[in-house]
């Protein structure tokens, strides 16, 4: 089964044919530069962009695939959940694309990409797996018992997203857009414990009423308190201490959590997608807390960690041999899309 995917739920517009579980070709283009002295992605902006790079984006999926759409079997592209006029250029595109070439289209959601991606570097799944989604825009743990039929939300954030809990501290201390990437590169050489940042969600009755949710609002206020505080006292702001304690923070209350979700649903195996699953704080340490639990951790490389074509393929493989319906062709755009409904 061969599949091309269309991704342009937010800064990225990419396209990626996968054949079975092999990635044939992948191409990615982001707007994310443009966006970076705003703070933050400007949805008007990255639809402008998402529009300007379709074409050249699918055109040279199938180039370097050395394909044509005759040679695929399906479309797949991403419906929801993201920003509505980006969704609206992916998705009118796609549209496009299958009236024209006559092949299903399904419109499937991003965040189950995220999970499905992970098969073009480990293989299928085990029955009954946990996947632990973190992104920008998510931090959620599922429970996949069918990646193309059935997924349950085992818990998912309060209020912010790990990646934004990120960015909005990373903006604080002068990091342009994305901060992610600049927090994680300096808590490299900074020391965990310098700073004491809460754990949300990880004690007393709050925490046993939500053994699997998470909370980083309390993370983002403490950081950003601290450092007012010391800004104030007209103190030097230890950069690479204030970012490897909430690198640790953050890393250890998923890793705890993802791992407890795992020994609770007897799953041997999790299952870690997403733009913040790049972090390599939190890769060590579900790597180290796997391995002290016997379980396996598939993390997949970054490239596939953010947001690309081929995770929307992966899905769309998945979907077709199973034989789910394409969706039909008046299917919208879902920006909240939930995240146990997998196809439009
Ligand atoms: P979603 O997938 O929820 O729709 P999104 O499109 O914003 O959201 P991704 O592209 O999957 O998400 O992830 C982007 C996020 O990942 C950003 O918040 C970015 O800062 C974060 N990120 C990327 N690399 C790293 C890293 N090495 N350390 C920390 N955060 C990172
Ligand atoms: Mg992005
Ligand atoms: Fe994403």
């Amino acid at each position: 089964t061969t599949v091309l995917g269309i991704e342009s739920t937010c800064d990225e517009t990419a396209a990626a044919i996968v054949r079975g579980r092999t990635l044939v070709s992948n191409v990615v283009a982001s707007s994310m530069e443009q966006h970076a002295r705003y703070g933050g992605v400007i949805p008007e902006i990255a639809s402008r962009a998402h529009a300007e790079a379709f074409v050249p984006v699918v055109s040279k999926a199938l180039e370097d695939a050395d394909m044509t759409l005759d040679d695929i079997d399906a479309i797949a592209v991403s419906a929801g959940p993201g920003l509505a006029g980006c969704l609206a250029v992916g998705v009118s595109g796609a549209k496009a694309l299958a009236a024209a070439s006559g092949k299903p289209l399904y419109g499937i959601n991003h965040v189950i990409g995220h999970i499905a991606v992970t098969q073009l570097q480990f293989g299928d799944f085990p029955d009954d797996v946990l996947a632990l989604i973190v992104s920008g825009g998510h931090t959620s743990l599922l429970h996949v018992q069918d990646v193309a039929r059935h997924v349950d939300v085992v818990g998912t954030t309060l209020d912010d997203a790990a990646g934004e809990c990120f960015d909005k501290i990373a903006r604080l201390l002068g990091f342009p857009y994305p901060g992610g990437p600049h927090i994680d590169r300096h808590a490299q050489h900074g020391d965990p414990h310098a700073i004491h940042v809460p754990q949300g969600l990880t004690q007393g009755k709050s925490a046993a009423k939500h053994p699997y949710d998470f909370s980083f609002s309390g993370v983002k206020t403490a950081v950003a308190r601290w450092v007012e505080e010391q800004q104030g006292l007209g103190r030097e702001i230890p950069i690479d201490d204030v970012c490897a304690s909430l690198a640790d923070s953050v890393a250890s209350v998923l890793a705890r959590k993802a791992i407890a979700g795992c020994r609770q649903y007897g799953s041997d195996t999790l299952i870690v997608g997403g733009g913040f699953s790049a972090n390599s704080q939190l890769r060590s340490r579900l790597v180290e807390e796997g391995e002290r639990n016997g379980i396996s951790i598939r993390i997949p490389r970054i490239a596939l960690c953010t947001d690309n074509g081929a995770m929307v393929a992966m899905l769309g493989v998945n979907l077709v041999d199973a034989g789910i319906c394409p969706s039909a062709p008046d299917f919208g755009i879902d920006s909240a899309m939930p995240m146990d409904r997998i196809v439009m």
